[in-house]
């Protein structure tokens, strides 16, 4: 997952790259960090943590001049500590450069392998670091070009944003798996992973970085070159699950697409109901979706605290489920001996469902029918979304009535993955791996 954003020819870069990183904090609370050039020199600043725990005007003073690039991680390849939080920064023979990347490489460890075969040493476990190396051995004299090498050599998912001193160079991958958009912001521009980080620094959408496509920031402007063409495989789990639903991605509405996977989700597994309530957050907007259709009232009968901490008493009988609770709340009287459906966006291990279910027939719910706006996902991502392994997925190991019996449920129905893909628009352009195991890169 993670985010990424790029600031170009504008003053104070470095505030423009925090704010962006604030709105796309959903993308990736591990660490994060930003890369500034004021034209001789980059400074770079990362951590772990959130945004704001991070950045303050201080230290943003010190990330000087009018470029910056920045990024917020969410562990997928490499491991959870501070070596792996991004810019990675590096001097090489042609001077300076820092990167940051979205995304997951594939053939991550045989690139790493051939480069410490031939002497390389690596600070982090991150596949973004092959790149330094692979532009750095180059011995083309530009960056562009070293640049086009390096990304030869690496198949999988990249959203990639480099700052040199002077420069600032944006690659997506030749699917397109990860969104990356660019907009206009006074004398300059941002790239930026969701456009819902274009809202809040007041930027202005120009249009999406084509699958293949490089583009050079130079001399206050772009230039474009269209590296690789191949049929684009957007992944759909963006829509599902991952991109915030003021966002628009790949060209459409999230949140209106997840209200259209409620709609059809309705079509296909019609029921007798009281209320739809949605699992907060990630199940709202298909649940409004599926309670127009079905006609069946929405309600939000389980209250989200946003100020989860940590819980300290180790759960005994009495306090069991109170991490869970602690965040999700249901309202007894809105529940109590009523039938209800429940929308989730997505069923990964089922420990959420299980425990939402649990906690809705204790409020005394008569019955509960699970519905969930992807189809089951029986298959890891290697490109960029952090599932876990095979073992993991609750689907993959069992049948949906065994599924079904696992979270307690009365009932139990998932959206047909051509459900899915009618409600995103189209059936061709996504990538679907997590849903039919028809890995291709
Ligand atoms: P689980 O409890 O393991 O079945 O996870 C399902 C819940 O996690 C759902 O409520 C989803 O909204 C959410 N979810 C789905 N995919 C991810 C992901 N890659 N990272 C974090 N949360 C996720």
């Amino acid at each position: 997952m993670c985010a990424v954003v790029g600031v170009y020819n504008i003053e104070d870069a470095s505030k423009i790259a925090y704010y962006s990183l604030f709105a796309m904090q959903h993308r990736g609370q591990e660490a994060s960090g930003i890369s500034s050039s004021n034209g001789h020199k980059i400074y770079t600043i990362k951590d772990r943590g959130l945004v704001s725990q991070i950045f303050d005007e201080n230290i943003l003073k010190k990330l000087t001049g009018k470029m910056a690039i920045g990024h917020n991680r969410y562990s997928t390849a490499g491991e959870d500590s501070i070596l792996d939080a991004q810019p990675v920064f590096a001097r090489y023979d042609l001077g300076e450069m820092a990167v940051v990347h979205n995304g997951n490489l594939t053939n991550n460890k045989e690139i790493r392998d051939e480069l410490i075969e031939s002497g390389a040493i690596f600070q982090s476990s991150m596949d973004t670091e092959n790149l330094i190396h692979l532009i750095a051995r180059c011995t083309k004299e530009r960056l562009k070009d070293r640049i086009i090498d390096a990304i030869d050599k690496v198949k999988g998912a990249y959203s990639f944003i480099f700052l040199s001193r002077t420069k600032m160079f944006v690659m997506r991958d030749r699917y397109g798996f990860r969104p990356l958009s660019i907009a206009k912001l006074a004398d300059g521009y941002v790239v930026a992973s969701e456009t819902c980080a274009f809202d809040l620094i007041g930027a202005t959408f120009i249009r999406d970085v084509e699958p293949g496509e490089m583009l050079i920031f130079e001399d206050g402007n772009f230039e474009t070159i269209q590296i690789y063409k191949s049929e684009p495989k957007k992944c759909i789990f963006e829509y599902v699950y991952f991109a915030r639903p003021d966002s628009s991605v790949f060209g459409q509405s999230t949140y209106e697409l997840r209200k259209e996977m409620g709609r059809v989700l309705a079509r296909e597994s019609t029921i007798d109901a009281d209320l739809v309530i949605p699992v907060p957050d990630s199940g709202i907007a298909a649940a409004l979706g599926y309670s127009e259709e079905s006609k069946i009232p929405f309600e939000l009968g389980i209250i989200r605290n946003h100020y989860v901490g940590r819980t300290f008493i180790e759960p005994t009988q009495a306090i069991r489920d109170i991490k869970v609770k602690m965040k999700l709340s249901p309202i007894k009287d809105l529940i109590s001996g009523k039938k209800v459906v429940v929308i989730d966006d997505s069923i990964v291990r089922g420990t959420t469902s299980k425990k939402i279910v649990q906690m809705l027939k204790d409020a005394g719910a008569k019955e509960v029918h699970m519905k969930i706006s992807s189809p089951p996902t029986s298959y890891p991502c290697f490109y960029g979304i952090d599932t876990p392994t095979k073992e993991e997925l609750i689907s993959n190991k069992y049948t949906l009535e065994e599924i079904r019996e696992f979270i307690g449920a009365d009932t139990l129905e998932y959206i047909s993955l051509n459900g899915l893909l009618k409600s995103a628009g189209e059936q061709k352009s996504f990538c679907t791996t997590c849903f039919d195991g028809k890995y291709f890169v």
